[in-house]
């Protein structure tokens, strides 16, 4: 359970859903994904985990940690080169995990495939995570959050959800979920990655795989993605971005130029030009990102 906040901006009072502070060291969405994955993969009786992502992903700093407090052995396969100094994810995941092995984008399966039968070989029986927690479990993770924020909300009403969208797995979750929970709020998903098309297809994937899981069978007609809030593409960081990120560590919410600040700018834009209506109740959900923020070299 993840507080609820509220705050001033432009003459909304927003709501925010902290999983900024989800409990796990660094917080963020991947940390409660992964606490769905890890529940399901202990009743399937393993006992090591192999996954994959950037230096700076939240996800694997979120299964490094677990899996070091369940005593889990690691191995985490990196797809960037070695930085000279550690900082941020990495510099975490470094004080916890078994093993990092760092490769290019191209060799990721085969390495993984390596890592697997390497633990399988010293006795294991190894967990394998796609990147990003990309799984129908990561997915049930923002479905039973929406069922939490439903509660947190006693009965009051919301319209919009502003979320940052990446492998379309938290979308997908609230999609299903505010259908179940929260009938009549929209999820606004903001691409920090994908162009509109493939993310929407991904999101609707992800989403039918779950409600196929839970019997569940909601309409998914009219997902809203907007992929024109990003900059050039991941990462990509611009001076009205950097700006928006300042303006709202003023206000005490501290975002990250890759994930929730991209989010939040486009809200903000929505706020303003009437996408999100005057008289509408909305929620921000911070999805974590701070030690994004804390690796980005864009300030100074
Ligand atoms: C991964 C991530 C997202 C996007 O989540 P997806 O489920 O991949 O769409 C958003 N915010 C932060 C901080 C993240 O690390």
């Amino acid at each position: 359970m993840t507080k609820l906040d509220s705050l001033e901006f432009l003459g909304f009072d927003l709501k925010v859903k902290r999983d900024d502070l989800y409990p796990l060291s660094g917080g963020g969405n991947k940390a409660r994904k992964l606490d769905f994955i890890i529940k399901d993969a202990l009743s399937k009786g393993h006992n090591a985990v192999v996954t994959t992502g950037s230096a700076q992903s939240n996800h694997v700093r979120a299964t490094a940690l677990r899996a070091a407090q369940l005593g889990w052995k690691s191995i985490m396969v990196i797809h960037d080169t070695e930085p000279t100094a550690y900082q941020g994810n990495l510099l975490l995941t470094s004080l916890v995990s078994d093993e990092l092995r760092f490769v290019s984008r191209n060799d990721v399966a085969q390495e993984m495939d390596r890592a697997m039968d390497v633990l399988r070989q010293q006795g294991y029986n190894p967990l394998y995570i796609w990147g990003g927690g990309h799984c129908v479990q990561g997915a049930l993770a923002y479905f039973e959050a929406a069922r939490e924020l439903s509660q947190q909300l006693e009965g009051g009403s919301l319209d919009y959800i502003v979320v940052a969208s990446g492998t379309g797995a938290t979308q997908a979750g609230l999609e299903v979920g505010v259908r179940e929970f929260l009938p009549g709020c929209t999820v606004l998903g903001v691409s920090v990655a994908r162009e509109r098309e493939k993310a929407i297809r991904e999101i609707r994937h992800s989403a039918e795989e779950l409600q196929s899981y839970l019997g569940l069978t909601h309409s998914l007609d009219g997902i809203f993605l907007d992929d024109t809030k990003m900059g050039k593409g991941y990462g990509d960081i611009f001076p009205e971005l950097l700006e928006t990120i300042r303006e709202m560590a003023r206000k005490g919410v501290i975002l990250d130029p890759t994930y929730t600040g991209k989010a939040f700018h486009a809200m903000r834009e929505y706020l303003r030009d009437g996408t999100i209506p005057r008289v509408s109740d909305v929620l921000f959900w911070h999805t974590g990102g701070l030690l994004n923020l804390m690796a980005s070299e864009h300030f100074t």
